[in-house]
């Protein structure tokens, strides 16, 4: 395994980023080969700790001469953001200069070329982005680790690699895969698949491509146990996709968790401030008009307290880590049994 740092100048003088990138070579160079990045929201850690756990495993792979494709790992490829703390908190989500999403407007290549990335300059976070596409370029599979408020483990995949990516997401066992079509506004796994999409199908081989946001639970599922169990679910991916050979581990079977359209979720919203009681956890099933929560807004009065309904019948992949809201904010994400009547369109804020 080689370290490498990269190094980014900052939009003025005397400021520098730099983050840190993990490769490992591979012995063969047709195999099937691997991109790896968490923290990209660089508050949200589970991927990074998996990250942590998981490189051990690598580096017995490539010391037993079984580590076939190369790897490429990204702990924490967020270093602009990781900076952002304010008044205590961090913002990690948004770069606070362009209040862009890190999440968003990365590069979309015409073709897999990382110098075609870094063409354009631009402010730090712009240039963030170009660097994160290029290094992951020329790589069949790219797993962006990210996590919700309070959530399931689940998958964003593009509609492109359905069902090809099912034996991913049963090695990951992941509870959920979200499916999206056209465009996410340019999120990282949008910008490294693009350029295969633009390829004769012949040569974009989508039946090996990997890419997908990954979802590990919520914000603060940051602990030992979880960290384990996300590194051996990559570890069985990158088997079952022949990065690493491990000829005891089984392969995955069919995925038995739930596949849903993004077209499915419904956000549902508060409709007053106030505090939130929730009635429902993440993973739970309910039926439609089933109450979802509480919302205090006058306390001790009558009427002063507003019931949130769901409005179909489905399963709760997530909900907002806070207990304090207001109107319009978003409380849970449902995954209906049928479209949303109200479906916003592309990935959602994650
Ligand atoms: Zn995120």
């Amino acid at each position: 395994m080689e370290k490498s740092i990269e190094t980014l100048t900052g939009d003025t003088e005397g400021v520098a980023y730099f983050f840190s990138v993990l490769r490992f070579a591979g012995s063969d160079p047709v195999a099937p080969s691997a991109y790896i990045q968490a923290a990209l929201h660089a508050g949200e850690l589970p991927g990074m700790v998996a990250i942590d756990a998981l490189m051990p495993m690598l580096r017995r792979a490539e010391a037993e001469g079984r580590l076939r494709g190369k790897i490429t790992v990204v702990p924490e490829a967020n270093p602009v953001g990781r900076a952002q703390f304010h008044f205590g908190g961090l913002q990690g989500r948004f770069h606070l200069g362009t209040r862009t999403n890190f999440n968003r407007d990365f590069p979309l290549l015409e073709r897999p070329d990382p110098a075609l990335a870094e063409q354009h300059a631009g402010t730090i976070d712009q240039r963030l982005k170009q660097r994160l596409v290029a290094l992951s370029m020329g790589h069949d599979i790219v797993l962006d680790l990210h996590c919700d408020d309070e959530g399931v483990a689940y998958l964003y995949v593009p509609g492109a690699l359905w069902p090809a990516m099912d034996d991913c997401a049963a090695a990951m066992g992941v509870a959920a895969v979200i499916l999206w079509n056209g465009s996410s506004g340019a999120s990282f796994d949008e910008a490294s698949l693009h350029p295969y999409l633009q390829m004769p199908p012949d040569e974009a081989r989508l039946e090996r491509r990997v890419a997908t946001t990954v979802e590990y639970r919520g914000l603060l599922d940051v602990d030992r146990a979880h960290a384990a169990a996300d590194a051996e679910g990559l570890y069985r991916l990158l088997v079952a996709r022949g990065v690493i050979d491990d000829p005891a581990l089984p392969l995955p079977g069919p995925f038995a968790g739930l596949v849903a359209p993004i077209e499915n979720i419904d956000v549902v919203t508060a409709s007053r401030a106030g505090a939130i009681l929730f009635d429902v956890t993440p993973g739970d099933r309910v039926a439609r008009g089933e109450r979802l929560a509480t919302i205090v807004h006058a306390a001790g009065e009558d009427g002063g307290s507003t019931d949130v309904l769901a409005p179909q019948s489905g399963y709760i992949l997530t909900r907002v880590s806070r207990r304090s809201t207001y109107a319009g904010d978003d409380l849970v994400k449902l995954v209906g049994d049928g479209p949303s009547a109200s479906a916003r369109q592309g990935a959602l804020e994650d």
